[in-house]
């Protein structure tokens, strides 16, 4: 990296492929984000490093620097917290059984979600979401929303989740994920840094949100994520200002899970606010 300067553009450190809830493989996303200038991209698929080996290749070829990461799926207090890990060792085995089991209540979770539409008109939405699945283990909110708009039963993504799918909505299945500490240790363990995925989407008061933050780094966490498609312009700096009083560093991530869905593609990411010191300065790029 050059002096003390963050490459241009933004680096992109969270996005999605096909072996989680993406619509694009691996080697797709790799293509698209060398094509629109992307110099730095980590794929952080959920609770899954599978699309990690490909997607390596193709930035091999494509001359761009691949970041290996996940995000894993976190119940703190209740509420579902998504942990970013940048710079891990997909082949770790404690990283791995942790993913692994992780993974491992998809499946049932997604037949109580199917039964809760089913007892609202809505059938064959499991075999339906399956269909958009790629990877059979990795069953998601987002493959059920895309079953829901393509059999006409929501108008888009974004309504699914607000009828159907959010929190506490009609289909909505409470899940017990990964403890805060085992997620943090698993990365940290197979040499990786810790980020809070977009903050600003939990639905945590400021007590709460300073109690996730200070575990989180008593922990060994590294990191907030600050700029993401999941906030408006004028959270960048609140929670620019939440990394520094706790002592982290900023990453940046569109959060890309499809050419149709995206809200910053990739290559369009603003830069992070002056004043923080950015993630990818202790990842060695
Ligand atoms: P899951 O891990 O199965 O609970 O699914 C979570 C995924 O659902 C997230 O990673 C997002 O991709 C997607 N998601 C959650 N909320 C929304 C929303 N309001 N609009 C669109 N996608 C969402
Ligand atoms: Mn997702
Ligand atoms: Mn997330
Ligand atoms: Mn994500």
């Amino acid at each position: 990296m050059r002096s003390g300067q963050s490459p241009l553009p933004t680096p992109d450190l969270h996005s999605h492929s096909t072996h989680s809830d993406g619509t694009l493989t691996p080697e797709a996303l790799v293509a698209r984000a060398a094509k629109r200038g992307l110099q730095v991209l980590a794929l952080t698929d959920h609770d899954e490093v599978s699309g990690l080996q490909s997607a390596r290749a193709a930035a091999e070829q494509h001359g761009i620097t691949l970041v290996d990461g996940v995000e894993i799926s976190v119940t703190w207090r209740g509420h579902t917290i998504h942990v970013v890990g940048l710079g891990i060792d997909p082949s770790n085995d404690a990283l791995k059984r942790g993913l692994a089991a992780t993974r491992g209540g998809r499946q049932q979770r997604a037949e109580k979600m199917a039964a809760a539409l089913d007892g609202m008109g809505i059938s064959g939405s499991a075999e339906g979401a399956r269909q958009f699945a790629a990877n059979g283990e990795l069953l998601s909110r987002t493959h059920f929303a895309r079953f829901l708009v393509k059999s006409g039963a929501v108008k888009d993504m974004q309504s699914a989740f607000t009828r159907f799918l959010g929190n506490g909505r009609a289909a909505f299945v409470a899940h017990e994920w990964a403890s805060l500490e085992n997620a943090v240790q698993w990365i940290k363990g197979s040499g990786g840094v810790s980020v809070i995925a977009h903050p600003g989407r939990y639905d945590l008061d400021s007590a709460e949100m300073r109690a996730l933050l200070g575990e989180f780094r008593d922990h060994g966490g590294a990191a907030l994520e600050v700029v993401t498609s999941s906030h408006k312009p004028q959270q960048y700096g609140q929670f620019a200002a939440h990394a520094k009083q706790f002592g982290l560093t900023a990453s940046a991530g569109s959060d890309f899970h499809s050419p149709e869905e995206s809200y910053h593609d990739l290559g369009s990411l603003p830069a992070l606010p002056r004043d923080v010191e950015p993630v990818w300065q202790r990842l060695g790029i």
